[in-house]
């Protein structure tokens, strides 16, 4: 037995899902395997208390299946506050489908995805992440109504990127405020670290506003299109954190801040799209803080797209969701002020205020 064999703490390691390491009382996961279309898929349900969990699906070609449930369970986290600190009427919900989008996404496994989710009867309603497309939703939703983020011209908000970038942009100016003493970005430079469907969109906004903008991305065609479109810089170095710039804005994946990368940052503020920015919150949120460099805490800044989403379900338009978006300029102050006031990180100061909203719906539905 696997328990005479290890110590109880290694067992505890070992235990495949409870036990793991970004398991935070989840509600459920569910794993969905399909031999036909190659589907291998798991979606994560983290709390339902505000409402039905909501939240994209990514698709990506992990190098192991841990790492997909890990991701799984930090991002569907992510997902409850978010939502909760928007105001949002939504619980934490996301999915990964294992593989790569490049070539191992076919409209069948998309199509069978989408009856995964709905065998959930609403619990979990799903939406685009990296690797989906507005078209992907589209192909799920002629099997579940259970899914947002769908073309406009099948009655939905469309791509939430652009809106993602919009709120990530009033965040970052949030955060300039405070750091600079103007929300100007005109003379500043910011490093953006993946140019994607949120990464573009914020690169315009920073230069029409007189930033200058350095890109990296792993995708040079990307890099060449963005860089001739908008007149960015291009870095394709080993040493991008140590770039003397004054804001690092990462918009590719999670976990870019870290115990490799932190005592090399140069820039005065963080704040960029990517979901689980900081590797472990409890150590590096605090490290950030001793080093001067102000977060704008990533679940707040780039709750744009959820707020786009979250307009198909309510039915709001176009004007509410940039008002909504808008509102996190001043949310993202009074983060900072509490942080400053409680003596907390800005991390903190944001779970608080998640968590008590949570908690205190929790408490009414008793
Ligand atoms: P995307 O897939 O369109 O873009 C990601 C970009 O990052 C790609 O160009 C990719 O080549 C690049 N990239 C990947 N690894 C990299 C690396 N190591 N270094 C540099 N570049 C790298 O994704 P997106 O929709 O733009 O989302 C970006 C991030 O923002 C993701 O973490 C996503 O979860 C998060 N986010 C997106 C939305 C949204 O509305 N799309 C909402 C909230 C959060």
């Amino acid at each position: 037995m696997i328990a005479d064999i290890l110590t109880p703490q290694e067992l505890k390691k070992a235990d495949p899902v409870f036990g793991q390491l970004s398991f935070n009382d989840h509600e459920q996961i569910v794993f969905c395997n399909d031999k036909d279309t190659g589907l291998k898929a798991i979606i994560g349900i983290h709390n339902t208390v505000l409402g039905p969990a909501l939240g994209g699906t990514r698709m990506w070609n992990y190098a192991t299946e841990w790492d997909a449930l890990n991701d799984v369970l930090r991002l569907s986290r992510g997902m409850s506050f978010k939502s909760a600190i928007t105001g949002l009427n939504l619980g934490g919900g996301k999915a990964v489908i294992i593989g790569d989008a490049k070539t191992q996404k076919t409209p069948e496994l998309m199509k069978r995805f989408g009856e995964f989710v709905h065998s959930l009867s609403g619990r979990y309603i799903t939406a685009e992440d990296v690797g989906m497309e507005t078209a992907d939703m589209d192909l799920v939703r002629e099997v579940t109504p259970y899914v947002t983020g769908i073309s406009e011209s099948k009655g939905g908000a469309g791509n939430p990127s652009p809106i993602t970038a919009y709120g990530v942009f009033m965040g970052m100016k949030a955060a300039a405020k405070h750091v600079f003493e103007s929300d100007h970005l005109e003379g500043r430079t910011v490093l953006v670290q993946g140019i994607g469907h949120v990464g573009e969109v914020l690169v315009d906004h920073i230069t029409k506003e007189g930033g200058k903008v350095i890109i990296s991305d792993i995708n040079e065609a990307r890099l060449e299109t963005v860089s001739k479109k908008y007149g960015a810089e291009i870095y394709r170095g080993d040493d991008l954190y140590s770039l003397p710039v004054d804001i690092y804005a990462p918009c590719a994946l999670g976990a870019t801040i870290n115990n490799d990368t932190i005592d090399k940052l140069q820039a005065k503020v963080i704040a960029g799209a990517a979901n689980n920015q900081l590797a472990d919150e409890n150590i590096h949120g605090a490290r950030l803080q001793e080093k001067g460099i102000l977060y704008a805490p990533d679940f707040l800044i780039n709750a744009g797209g959820i707020i786009n989403v979250y307009a198909e379900l309510e039915k709001y338009g176009k004007e509410e969701i940039i008002r909504k978006t808008e509102n996190i300029y001043d949310t993202t102050l009074e983060i900072i002020e509490k942080a400053h006031t409680n003596s907390i990180t800005t991390h903190q100061a944001a779970l608080k205020i998640a968590l008590e909203r949570i908690e205190a719906r929790k408490n009414e539905n008793k």
